[in-house]
């Protein structure tokens, strides 16, 4: 069977896609090499406790923002319910030295409210720094469903501000700065690099609303393999892509798969991390250039993570993550402290699709280079000398938490704990970048169209991390091929 699309991938990105396809009528193949799709948003359970490890929360869903809409248009919204973080504080920021906690509301107004009245003397910058995150909001394609795609646009993002010289060329307020930069951590990249523009595409949504998914991202992959399902998309899972197949004319006539097999198809979406998708290209076909610029992409920070339960309930985790910060710099060299004294986030569990005040997921950025003696080996078979690192970062975590929660102080129990190496091989991210490879100043990612005729891409690498950059990855990919025109069309109908 020839396909009209095979997708490479089945994360967010490579979902969206396919059900976008298969929405136009497309004969559409969805290629996975993990067991099941979006195994990233999956999550594990332990002891009854589920633990989420790809999703926690997002912005924009709240009812007629971008994400809700995009939901209502992939047809997932009758089947997954959301719920609201607290609007008076859905992040909790929290630094050790000086002694400082903000509670980060939702809203535009009560954020400018709230920060103007815990820095007074900084209003003119609170207001200035609020209304160009709202303007560059409001300038992007798909977010703003009228924006004409303009692909300069994006070299805001390439050639700066970095978010650090915007905020110093606003204020002086050391903690002012750290509070706006502690969003850094859900994209993975320092504020001295990332741009303002980058920044603010990512936390803007924050600022207008936050909630989570009940049941956490398990539920939203469920909701995503019905609608698959409901389609008729065909979905092959443990099927790794090792090759796309060139034809006459130097245009995409098919794939190949791990085991010899191959699939014949008319283009393809490949979702996948850039370093991964020059192995699967046949050399000659993408510009020396352009294959140098993609393998040297950097790669956005890794992480130690911890899967925790306690015996006492963790109020403040209940509607609210938590940012620990040992001092008010401690975000400008993300992954550069050590485990105990670097900051760490924190975010609840779940037990049968509702919060579980008793467990908790923690994360602290860290270097893929702290896990390289043990670079070779692999899951499941890690030496013991890789046990005693995880006991240890174990250790120095808890003593962290407990400085932040007294009361939880000998009651932790740690499931389980993940390295940069976890990563690297569960999220398929060559150097254990959590969120693929970074979106900086002065470092070009790829862009939906590439040189090979029929051959597309999508993924956190184009646009941004997160539910919502994958999902507009994968509109930009599926824009490119039916037209932004016809695209923006169909999802205006779902406003
Ligand atoms: C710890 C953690 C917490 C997070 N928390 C949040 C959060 O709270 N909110 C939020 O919005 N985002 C969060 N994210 C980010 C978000 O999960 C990702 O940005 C998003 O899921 C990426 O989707 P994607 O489709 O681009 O990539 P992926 O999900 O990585 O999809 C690519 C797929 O391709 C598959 N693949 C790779 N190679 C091949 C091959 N050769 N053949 C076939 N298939 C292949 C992979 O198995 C994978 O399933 C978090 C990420 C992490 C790691």
């Amino acid at each position: 069977m020839r396909y009209d699309f095979t997708v490479i991938g089945a994360g967010v990105s490579g979902i969206t896609s396919a059900i976008t396809l298969a929405q136009n009528g497309y004969r559409v193949a969805l290629l996975e090499k993990a067991d099941r799709t979006a195994p990233l948003l999956r999550g594990f359970s332990r002891q009854g406790v589920h633990f989420d490890t790809g999703f926690h929360y997002t912005g924009g869903l709240g009812a007629g923002e971008p994400l809700d809409i995009f939901f209502r248009y992939l047809g997932l919204s009758e089947r997954i319910s959301s719920y609201s973080f607290d609007e008076n504080g859905f992040d909790i920021f929290h630094c050790e030295s000086p002694g400082f906690e903000f509670r980060i509301p939702t809203g535009y107004d009560r954020l400018q409210e709230r920060l103007g009245e815990v820095f007074p003397g900084e209003r003119a910058a609170i207001r200035s720094y609020l209304l160009q995150v709202r303007a560059t909001c409001a300038d992007l394609p798909y977010m703003n469903l009228d924006v004409v795609i303009d692909p300069n646009a994006s070299l805001q993002r390439i050639f700066g501000p970095t978010l650090r010289e915007k905020l110093d060329s606003l204020t002086e307020n050391v903690l002012l700065k750290s509070l706006l930069s502690s969003h850094c951590l859900l994209y993975g990249v320092s504020c001295s690099e990332v741009s303002f523009a980058q920044h603010a595409a990512i936390v803007g949504n924050y600022y207008e609303s936050v909630r989570g998914i009940r049941g956490g991202g398990l539920s939203l992959a469920r909701a995503f393999d019905a609608r698959l399902a409901e389609l008729g998309v065909d979905v092959f899972c443990s099927r790794e892509v090792t090759g796309i197949t060139v034809g006459p004319g130097g245009t995409l006539s098919g794939v190949q798969l791990a085991g010899g097999d191959s699939l014949e198809c008319n283009a393809a979406i490949a979702t996948v991390h850039p370093r991964i998708l020059l192995d699967l290209t046949p050399e000659g076909t993408f510009r020396p250039a352009y294959r140098k610029r993609l393998a040297a992409l950097e790669e956005t920070v890794s992480a130690f993570m911890c899967f925790a339960v306690s015996n006492n309930p963790v109020p403040a985790l209940a509607g609210a993550n938590r940012f620990l910060l040992p001092d008010a710099e401690s975000l400008y060299d993300l992954g550069k402290r050590p485990i105990g004294d670097a900051p760490l986030y924190l975010s609840s569990a779940y037990r049968e699709g509702a919060v579980e005040p008793h467990g908790f997921i923690g994360i602290c950025p860290i270097l893929f280079t702290e896990t390289a003696p043990w670079e070779s080996s692999r899951f499941g078979k890690r030496p013991e000398g890789y046990r005693q690192y995880k006991a240890q970062a174990l250790e120095r975590m808890q003593r962290q938490i407990e400085r932040a929660y007294p009361d939880l102080a000998g009651n932790i129990h740690f499931i389980e704990g993940s390295t940069p190496l976890t990563v690297r091989d569960h999220c398929n991210t060559p150097l254990g970048g959590l969120y693929g490879v970074k979106h900086m100043v002065g470092q070009y990612n790829p862009h939906s169209t590439t040189r090979i005729p029929g051959l597309f891409l999508a993924g956190q690498a184009v646009v941004s991390p997160g539910i919502m950059g994958a999902v507009l990855s994968g509109f930009l990919a599926c824009g490119t091929v039916l037209g932004h025109d016809i695209m923006r069309k169909e999802l205006k109908v779902c406003c």
